[in-house]
């Protein structure tokens, strides 16, 4: 019976944080875990195992073909229809239509047939999700990858019963991390930049303690940017920077709010700091952005490069700069400064 609390509840969380194509395939681990429970009586566990070899695989391999969309979408309702109705036949169908659905359907061929073609299908749905993992970088992908891998076992003859409530139990286990994993995601990752956003900020500089400097980062005239390019090539801009920020070494980024981001820098960074901000700052305005724009009088294309540049403050910790909201006010103030003199420069307080 854990199996089935364990999938039920990671069910709920998914309802809770709407992710929609996991609450679809939970719904159907869920069921399967039922189905193979024992809850029920008058529901014998040979024809529970028909039915999660026979119904299982085909549904989840929809559910996660699916594009995620809101939860009564027609194509998840005709899913959770489809599940419905396998339920419905595997307790209520009288015995004799129970062996001609064996017979008669395609679908009956995998219960024919003990386990084996089933498993593979599973696993067939779990290769969607890693490669949908690959694309996304989302753990939850990969996560109700694992889940999948580890319900295909469980439908493996081989494989005895208490080893099949147990796996199905631990797919459970792995759709929960990788929901609270998303959910984590939700709350202190900016999904435009990929950084860690203010709340994440916030709670650094809360817990932050010795030595330390602190970075405004400010991309330089980006209304006119926007205006000019249009707001898709201003968030692949913001993006471009977004991910050389993610790459300097010893520093922690975050996206602090539309065009502004804050780096920090640990005791060990902080002599380097201003050196970072310098390099960063010369290879932001070398990086040039390649756009496809049309030219509706030649009715053609034309790939145009452009470029941006940002400006830093930069705040150092010392005797009279302490306190990390004073560090914040400091780095503004410095940013400030490097818009005042001319932008494309970095200055510090
Ligand atoms: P300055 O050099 O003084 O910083 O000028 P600026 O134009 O960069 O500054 P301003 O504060 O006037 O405008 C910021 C612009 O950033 C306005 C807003 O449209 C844009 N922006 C903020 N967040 C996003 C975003 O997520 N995507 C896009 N494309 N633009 C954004
Ligand atoms: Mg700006
Ligand atoms: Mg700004």
């Amino acid at each position: 019976m854990s199996a089935v609390l364990i999938n039920a509840a990671a069910l709920l969380l998914a309802l809770g944080f709407r992710r929609n194509r996991a609450v679809v395939l939970l719904a159907i681990l869920t069921a399967g875990a039922l189905a193979l429970s024992n809850a029920w009586s008058a529901l014998p566990i040979a024809r529970g195992l028909d039915a999660i070899r026979m119904f299982t695989p085909w549904l989840l391999l929809i559910a996660v073909a699916l594009p995620e969309r809101r939860l009564l979408a027609r194509r998840n309702l005709m899913v959770l229809g489809g599940l419905l109705l396998a339920s419905w036949l595997t307790l209520a169908a009288p015995a004799h239509v129970w062996s001609g659905l064996r017979d008669a359907l395609p679908l009956g061929l995998i219960a024919q047939e003990p386990g084996k073609l089933a498993a593979i299908l599973v696993l067939l749905a779990a290769l969607v999700c890693f490669l949908r993992g690959i694309s996304s970088r989302l753990m939850l992908d990969w996560m109700l990858g694992v889940a999948l891998v580890l319900t295909s076992i469980a439908l493996l003859p081989a494989v005895p019963s208490t080893a099949k409530h147990t796996l199905l139990a631990l797919a459970g286990a792995s759709a929960v991390i990788g929901i609270l994993h998303a959910s984590y995601r939700m709350a202190f990752v900016d999904g435009l930049a990929g950084l860690p956003n203010r709340r994440s900020l916030d709670e650094a500089l809360a817990r932050i303690s010795g030595d330390f400097a602190l970075a405004m980062v400010d991309i330089d005239h980006f209304k006119q940017f926007n205006d000019k390019y249009g707001h898709a090539i201003g968030d692949r801009a913001l993006r471009a920077v977004a991910a050389r920020l993610r790459n300097l070494r010893g520093v922690r980024a975050f996206r602090y709010g539309g065009e502004e981001f804050c780096l920090l820098f640990g005791a060990g960074q902080k002599r380097n700091a201003r050196e970072i901000c310098e390099n960063l700052r010369t290879e932001i305005a070398d990086m040039r952005l390649p756009i496809r724009s049309r030219n509706s009088k030649q009715n053609s294309t034309t790939r145009t490069l452009i470029k941006l540049t940002i400006s830093i403050g930069l705040a150092e910790r010392g005797a009279r700069l302490r306190s990390p909201p004073d560090m914040l006010i400091a780095a503004d103030k410095a940013l400030y400064k490097a818009k005042a003199a001319g932008r494309n420069r970095v200055v510090i307080l």
